[in-house]
């Protein structure tokens, strides 16, 4: 690990101002920085605390009550203490579900919402110093194009990277609607805020792979919020992968149905392990409104959903193990 230097700023003015030092980087879990600070991927010159923020403001780790019925997390709280929130379970189930489903019960204890959302591929060559890779030098080239690549994305790819975003987590906000709420460095005290739609906070990798969210240098997660949406009462967090648990998504799906009179009036899909962002599914929504919920009609959707996949040497299964997985999610959500 190279040596970096460490503060832990009492306010959100200290952290913004810590923050705006070029190649800092904020901490709060640890539990992908400090990993890939080991490996050399990471390389901060200086690491800025966000942990005691929480105990000048309680929001920051906690949850709480939004006009409407919806729910304001703050970034700060662990990924735990969100998964078993009463009120996460009853409202918003595929929330819950896809945060037990993620990591460890160890890792779930440390890391944090905001944390969750950044964290980075687990695409081997970018963990591997010693293999080009775009997205952690730019213009090397991309070793998992002609590498192995079973783990990789087959939506949204580039000929500059193919890399799978990891986050369950985030696959559920992005169905759910949610929105990011950030702080950025500004001429108030604790700087300004803007909010940004969780659909739209991943970029895809284009031909700037490095980038992958549009947070910019220095800016803090204050909060994710989540709109209320009675009908996700009724929704499901699938997760199919290698082995039973601690294992990153082959295919996942996040899935809400309202039916009513035997017809579908609303729907939200989301895909994980298959897209190169947290892949929300608007043309496989489309495919179940109006319908009855089928077999049929869930095949379709499938369908819709894996319409323009790109296969690679050795993930072309991950089309049919989508589809298959998005039919089983709907299946199970109106049983
Ligand atoms: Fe790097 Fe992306 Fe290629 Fe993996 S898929 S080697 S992260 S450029």
């Amino acid at each position: 690990m190279k040596p970096f230097d460490y503060t832990a700023p009492g306010t959100i003015a200290d952290a913004l101002r810590a923050g705006a030092a070029p190649n800092t980087r904020f901490i709060v879990g640890g539990t992908n920085l400090v990993d890939l600070m080991k490996l050399e991927v990471e390389t901060p010159a200086h690491v800025v605390d966000l942990n005691p923020l929480a105990e000048a403001d309680r929001t920051l780790a906690t949850i709480s009550e939004m006009p409407g019925g919806g729910l304001r997390i703050g970034a700060l709280a662990p990924m735990s203490d969100v998964a078993w929130d009463p009120r996460v379970k009853e409202r918003y189930p595929m929330l819950s579900q896809s945060l037990l489903l993620a990591a460890s019960g160890q890792l779930r204890n440390m890391a944090s919402m905001g944390g969750n959302i950044l964290q980075r591929t687990r695409c081997p060559y970018f963990r591997d110093t010693a293999m080009p890779c775009n997205k952690r030098e730019p213009g090397t080239g991309c070793s998992a194009l002609r590498g192995f690549n079973r783990s990789h994305a087959i939506l949204g790819t580039s000929e500059h990277c193919i890399a799978t975003n990891p986050s369950d987590l985030a696959v559920a906000l992005a169905a759910l609607d949610a929105t990011v709420r950030v702080r950025t460095g500004g001429t108030t005290a604790g700087g300004a805020e803007r909010t940004i739609a969780m659909t739209d906070f991943h970029v895809l990798p284009g031909t700037h792979p490095e980038r992958e969210t549009v947070l910019r240098a220095g800016e803090i997660i204050t909060a994710i919020e989540v709109p209320a949406l009675p009908f996700a009462r009724r929704s499901l967090y699938l997760k199919v992968r290698d082995r039973a648990s601690y294992a990153f998504a082959l295919a996942s799906a996040a899935v809400a149905l309202d039916v009513a009179n035997g017809r579908i009036r609303a729907s939200r899909v989301a895909l994980g392990g298959v897209g190169t962002k947290p892949w929300r599914s608007l043309a496989a929504e489309r495919a179940l409104v109006g319908r009855a919920p089928t077999a049929a009609t869930f095949r379709s959707a499938a369908n819709a959903a894996l319409q323009g996949a790109v296969a690679h040497k050795d993930n072309a299964f991950k089309v049919e193990l989508a589809k298959r997985t998005l039919v089983r999610a709907l299946t199970e959500v109106v049983a």
